[in-house]
């Protein structure tokens, strides 16, 4: 079995070829060498989880997809290329699940509010409450005394990155035997995934509880753990074998899409930001000049999710023809004013920022930079344009439209 106990180990390291590096060419490299493996192989043996030194069972391409370093187009494209619709259809389905969080989360906005501030009361309560305190602190240092759980939690703070079945048995594990908060488990993760996601990880937690599927939640097996670690882990008598399905008291309204095809002046001043660094896909090619956006340095994000993403921005940048320096600041309605102003320019355009912090970030900036007479334009991707309005119910309901998703795609 591995072990983290001793990090600094060559053994318990993840191996190179799933060490994360913030390029676009680094996730195009690691897209090629995935591609072989798409079909049958992904197929038959997406649900085994190997540990960090061998992540060959899936794509680990979740950090550049989550940052659009590679889009979902892309994957898509190099995807049905090299195997065909029919032999790839479970990875497409993958991929189209981040697609259909994204757009339900975009259309029930109110379930990222309603996180925040259930997370905001958890925290508080932890600080009333001396044995929830405690239940969470050895959660989080990985010292509950089931060994799965504990090593997964080492694995996630060195390597910023979990197989997804592990995801599932871990977030079952913290909601259903702990009996801890969801929300603190989801913001444990968001701090530690390099991929972490508003959409795919508030609506994955809430997917465990039986939020998400009303009624409906995922229970961990101590025996499907054991087959889909290949007997690495067997925590028999260790998990709770019978617990309802959570509920909350409110209703999430849906809310209408409010994203439309935009026009571009050509003499804007473009932004890149965390949520898109393939601004060339998105942005038209006449610019004034592109600045990238950062936040500041926060406790809220380990070391290596906030290199990712400082990284990555930067590849944005230099991938440009007229980059600015990137700004690492939180007040980012000054930077966009600076920078248009030495681009001589009153109009700046980003790519289309889905619901959750720089989103927030943005409409900040936007209302100051409208009373300067500067105007912020969102222009959003096709693929979503033609995808999250079918991510309204289950995912069935997308499931069904891949087909003709892919067509109008040209795919
Ligand atoms: C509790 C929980 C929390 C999660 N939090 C996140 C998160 O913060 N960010 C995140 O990107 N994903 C999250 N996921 C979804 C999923 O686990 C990861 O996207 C996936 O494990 C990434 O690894 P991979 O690239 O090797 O995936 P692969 O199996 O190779 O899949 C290919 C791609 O399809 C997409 N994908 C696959 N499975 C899912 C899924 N269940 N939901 C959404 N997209 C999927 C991803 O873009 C992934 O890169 C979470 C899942 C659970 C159960």
């Amino acid at each position: 079995m591995n072990t983290f106990q001793d990090s600094n180990s060559a053994q318990s390291r993840p191996s190179d070829d799933v060490a994360f590096v913030p390029t676009r060419a680094a996730g195009l490299a690691r897209l090629e060498a995935f591609l072989p493996r798409a079909a049958k192989h992904y197929a038959t043996r997406r649900n085994y989880a190997l540990g960090p030194s061998d992540c060959s069972t899936v794509s680990a391409l979740s950090p550049w997809i989550r940052h659009r370093l590679i889009s979902e187009e892309e994957v898509l494209e190099h995807t049905i290329a090299r195997h065909g619709l029919e032999a790839a259809m479970a990875f497409i389905q993958e991929v189209f699940w981040r697609s259909y969080f994204k757009g339900w989360l975009e259309q029930h906005p109110s379930v990222w509010k309603s996180y925040q501030e259930e997370l905001q009361r958890a925290r508080d309560a932890l600080d009333q409450n001396t044995h929830r305190r405690t239940d969470y602190q050895s959660a989080v240092r990985g010292q509950t005394g089931i060994a799965c759980f504990d090593h997964w939690c080492h694995e996630l703070k060195l390597t910023g990155y979990l197989h997804n079945h592990i995801r599932m048995w871990f977030a079952s594990i913290w909601i259903f035997t702990l009996r801890l908060p969801w929300h603190l488990g989801a913001d444990f993760f968001l701090r530690n995934l390099i991929d972490g996601d508003p959409a795919s990880n508030t609506l994955s937690w809430r997917w465990v509880a039986g939020l998400h599927t009303k009624g409906k939640h995922y229970l961990a097996r101590p025996d499907n753990i054991a087959k889909f670690t290949q007997g690495m882990f067997n925590p028999a008598g260790q998990l709770a074998r019978d617990a309802e399905a959570l509920v909350e008291g409110c209703d999430h309204p849906f809310v209408s899409l409010n994203v439309t095809p935009t026009w571009l002046p050509s003499d804007s001043l473009h932004v890149v930001t965390a949520e898109d660094c393939t601004p060339e896909q998105v942005l038209s090619d006449t610019n004034t000049g592109t600045i990238g956006l950062s936040c500041l340095t926060t406790e809220h994000q380990s070391a290596l999710v906030q290199s990712f993403k400082q990284g990555a921005v930067r590849d944005a940048l230099m991938r440009q023809d007229k980059p600015y320096d990137m700004v690492e600041t939180d007040t980012w309605a000054d930077a966009i004013l600076e920078a248009s102003e030495t681009a001589g320019t009153s109009h700046v355009a980003t790519a289309f920022t889905p619901v959750g912090p720089i989103a927030s970030k943005l409409t900040a900036a936007r209302d100051r930079l409208s009373k300067k007479g500067v105007t912020l334009t969102l222009v959003p991707r096709r693929y979503d344009l033609v995808t999250w309005p079918h991510a309204t119910k289950g995912f069935f309901k997308l499931k069904k439209k891949i087909p003709q998703i892919l067509a109008d795609q040209g795919l």
